[in-house]
């Protein structure tokens, strides 16, 4: 990032956190990152490390055993990590917005005290399912059941692409509360990995994120009691929406740092690369998309640390995260795609990194809502405005 950029979004403290993220990253993420991604190799050792770091609780207050920073350090952790390796991001990413928020945004105080210490020390990992096999974009579609038996809930049902779901301590996802005929509406569920009635599908092949973990949970005859059920039973689809435009942040900054890290490639091989006599980078081909790549990344960078340091001052941030969201993550494909056009034929090689960059790149158009869903809650969003005036 460019840190004129840093002067307006960040303190001392944030300039120093990303200081030790961007070393971390260099030093001990990037090195690792092609062989995890080959062998499809979830990042325990790292994940241990970002735990000693503090890296896995950076927005949990310190009474909870965090960091007690905000958003914008989250976004910068997150943004950092990315430019190295988006299977590293995404896997702290996830764990914290998806994983550990929920809790605390709309835990009890017995609940926030029983998970919060371990999930923000990064001893325990969380995961959190919502997308199932009927009900991706349409998350209200949600067909997993929990029956209510008195003071008790029978649930059954699949989520899918549950990102961290094999590694994760405790698992937060939604179900539909059935009492004898009624349907209550959605409701917010939390239960440890183990407990008998949950059981894991294996872990997906995927395009990219390569060395994250994501597979299926399957919810057989899974008994919960009350005291398991997070937030108000019934709030619960607006309770993930809520939990949704954070993710969206988080999924803004890591499409920042996908982008930055291929465009970084991109520039140096420019430098580095002759031919017709010439570095390609003063070739105007070349040079114009350079140009094209570093303006985007100052526009994405821009709408990412401002839709975090807005949320840091309590706004409602919808908007302003789907934008960031949409934005920075198209521009990670496209700058992905020129960063392979740009090192030629070796960008479609393994060695050169960017190819990893290009396919780690797509899914930030599809987690956490597609990029069509991101048009759809702007444009929504635009016209309440226009009807409000
Ligand atoms: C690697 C990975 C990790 C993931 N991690 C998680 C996780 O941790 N937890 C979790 O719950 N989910 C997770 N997801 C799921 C992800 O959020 C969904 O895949 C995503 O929301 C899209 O849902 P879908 O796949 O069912 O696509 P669909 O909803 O079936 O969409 C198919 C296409 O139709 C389009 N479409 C749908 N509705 C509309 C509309 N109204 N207007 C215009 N176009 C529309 C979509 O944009 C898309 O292009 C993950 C997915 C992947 C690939």
């Amino acid at each position: 990032m460019n840190d004129n950029l840093g002067k307006i979004y960040f303190t001392e403290e944030h300039t120093l956190l990303r200081e030790m993220v961007r070393d971390f990253a260099r030093n001990e993420v990037a090195p690792v990152a092609e062989q995890q991604d080959r062998e499809g190799k979830f990042p325990d050792a790292l994940v241990k490390q970002m735990a000693e770091l503090g890296l896995m609780g950076v927005p949990i207050p310190a009474k909870y055993g965090g960091a007690g920073m905000d958003t914008v350090a989250f976004t910068i952790a997150v943004h950092e990590l990315a430019v190295a390796d988006a299977s590293t991001a995404i896997t702290m990413g996830a764990h914290t917005s998806l994983g550990t928020m929920p809790i605390l945004m709309f835990g009890t105080d017995e609940q926030k005290k029983k998970y919060l210490p371990s999930l923000a020390s990064g001893e325990m990992l969380g995961a959190f399912g919502l997308t199932e096999p009927g009900a991706g974009s349409d998350a209200g579609a949600t067909a997993t059941r929990a029956v209510k038996h008195k003071d008790k809930y029978v649930i059954n049902g699949q989520k899918i692409f549950c990102t961290n779901a094999g590694k994760a301590g405790l698992i937060t996802f939604t179900a539909r509360i059935i009492d004898g005929d009624e349907d209550l509406g959605i409701c917010v569920f939390m239960a440890e990995a183990g407990t008998p009635g949950i059981r894991l599908g294996p872990p997906e092949k995927k395009m990219g994120w390569r060395a994250s973990d994501t597979r299926s949970v399957y919810f057989e005859d899974l008994e919960l009691s009350q005291g398991q059920i997070l937030g108000i039973p019934g709030k619960g689809f607006r309770q993930f929406l809520t939990v949704l435009t954070g993710g969206r942040i988080s999924l803004g900054a890591l499409s920042l740092g996908t982008a930055q890290g291929a465009y970084q490639m991109a520039l140096n091989y420019a430098n580095e690369r002759e031919a017709f006599g010439q570095k390609i980078g003063k070739l105007q081909g070349i040079a114009f998309k350079l140009a094209d790549l570093a303006t985007g990344l100052q526009a994405a960078t821009h709408l990412v640390y401002h839709a975090a340091w807005l949320k840091d001052q309590g706004e409602d941030v919808l908007k302003e995260a789907a934008m960031a969201k949409l934005y920075a993550s198209e521009l990670a494909m496209r700058t992905t795609i020129e960063a392979i056009q740009i090192h030629g034929g070796y960008g479609y090689i393994r060695e050169y990194h960017v190819e990893r960059f290009f396919r780690d790149a797509k899914v930030l158009e599809i987690g956490e809502g597609t990029s069509e869903i991101q048009r759809i809650v702007i444009s929504r969003h635009l016209l309440e405005e226009a009807q409000g005036t």
